[in-house]
């Protein structure tokens, strides 16, 4: 109850009210952030209802849990995910090649299906009370006239406010509409595959991510100690794929297409395959290198809308998660929208970046097309993991902290 009125003392005060685009990971995180700053907001999302089985699995990576630490959701995603400490490298045939950390030294990333992500922090918004529409799918905006900002959806209707945050994602309407002249999202040359089999076909991998540079393509997996097991498959394929004939191409046509790439490494690879008999999701991999501006007039952008990272690094959705508690740090303590912003931008922008710009790089490691690559590979790969195995020069990375009650100036 003392909460309650506490917290709308500060909405009265700061009575601004935001339109959120975008019912994803950051969508909710930054409409969280945003009440704990006092100011409104309202989330659009272009689904019809919450989309809690889309996606397969991701990293949440100890930079990311510490932002869900601070939203009092750390316990609830570690418990519905499989905390990781570290990955464990090894060739096609399973010869060990060395190890990394995963997070910080007792700060493990925690791999999750992103359904359960997404999920648990929208359910905590709307908890909160904080309005959710589906069915809202952003078209246009309109800048200036009887309010700051207008949003219009494809349904017809519109919603107005102070300002817009584009949550929408790596296809952002929000960024098309703002920015018609921006980077397109740039196609990385690999295709993600995935799927979680339906029967426990390797022994169970407590706090492991186990990584494998097969000969034609990558494998990652873990068992959960349930037996509950996800995978993921990182294919070369040159040449921005035809979307149409990716929705055209069936689950048992990809499970074919791995099963032959995966042909010559360790048989656990093919039976785990097989064992998914449901679905195999397949995403082009695609990034956002750079993005001039981040933001324009009262409208911002956030997560994938404005820094897509490809997933190599598994920073996409902590990546998203510090913009949350940036933006909103920055609208609660710098009054007027455009220095805001502009602090906001500046904060975030460089870091973005150089992590998107290393996860490409991660990328390029994973598929070897010779002989003779896959042998230096194996060679130089134990001694390169060996250097990183108890070296903190990741720390950049995972020990980046957002602390709520630290004041940001201009
Ligand atoms: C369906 C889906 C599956 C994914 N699967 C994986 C995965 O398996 N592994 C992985 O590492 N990453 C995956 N990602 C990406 C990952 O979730 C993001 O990289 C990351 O977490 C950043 O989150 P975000 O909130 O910025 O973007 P997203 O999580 O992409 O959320 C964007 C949201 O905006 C909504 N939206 C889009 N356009 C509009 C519009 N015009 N109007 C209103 N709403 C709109 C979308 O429906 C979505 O809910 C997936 C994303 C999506 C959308």
């Amino acid at each position: 109850m003392e909460n309650h009125t506490s917290r709308s003392d500060e909405t009265a005060l700061t009575g601004r009210k935001a339109l959120i685009i975008g019912c994803g990971i950051v969508g909710p995180a930054t409409a969280l952030f945003l009440r704990r700053a006092g100011i409104n907001a309202t989330i659009y999302e272009a689904q019809s209802e919450p989309a809690d089985y889309a996606g397969l699995f991701l990293n949440t990576a100890a930079n990311g849990v510490s932002v869900l630490k601070t939203l009092g959701l750390e316990g609830a995603v570690s418990a519905q995910g499989f905390p990781a400490r570290r990955m464990v490298f090894a060739n096609g045939s399973l010869k060990h090649l060395g190890e990394v950390r995963n997070g910080a030294e007792g700060h493990p990333g925690v791999v999750i299906k992103r359904g359960l992500l997404t999920r648990t922090i929208r359910d905590e918004a709307l908890r909160q009370g904080i309005p959710v529409q589906f069915g809202k799918k952003l078209k246009e905006i309109r800048i200036g006239g009887a309010h700051p900002v207008t949003a219009c959806f494809a349904d017809g209707t519109e919603a107005t406010g102070d300002f817009l945050v584009g949550c929408d994602g790596i296809h952002s309407r929000t960024r098309q509409l703002i920015f018609p002249h921006a980077p397109q999202p740039s196609y990385t040359g690999m295709l993600s595959c995935g799927g979680m089999p339906q029967d426990a076909t390797a022994p169970p991998t407590p706090g492991t991510m186990q990584m494998i540079f097969g000969k034609q393509a990558f494998f990652g997996y873990l068992v959960k100690p349930t037996g509950e097991a996800y995978w993921f498959s990182n294919v070369a394929w040159p040449g921005e794929p035809d979307r149409e004939a990716f929705r055209a191409t069936t689950s048992e046509e990809w499970r074919q297409r791995l099963l032959a790439l995966h042909r010559d490494d360790a048989p656990l690879i093919a039976q785990m395959i097989r064992a998914t008999t449901g679905e195999i999701g397949v995403y082009p991999i695609y990034d956002i290198p750079s993005q001039p501006a981040w933001h324009k007039g009262p409208v911002v952008l956030v997560g994938d809308a404005v820094h897509a990272v490809s997933p190599h690094a598994g920073q996409g959705a902590s990546m998203a998660l510090e913009d949350a508690i940036v933006l909103a740090k920055c609208l609660r303590d710098i009054p007027d929208l455009a220095q805001a912003f502009a602090r906001y931008q500046a904060l975030r922008r460089g870091r973005a970046e150089k992590v998107v710009a290393a996860s490409r790089r991660t990328g390029q490691t994973k598929v070897a097309s010779t002989a003779m690559a896959r042998w230096c590979r194996d060679l130089l790969m134990p001694v390169f993991l060996g250097l990183f195995a108890n070296s903190r020069s990741n720390d950049w990375v995972y020990s980046y902290t957002v602390p709520w009650d630290e004041k940001v100036s201009v």
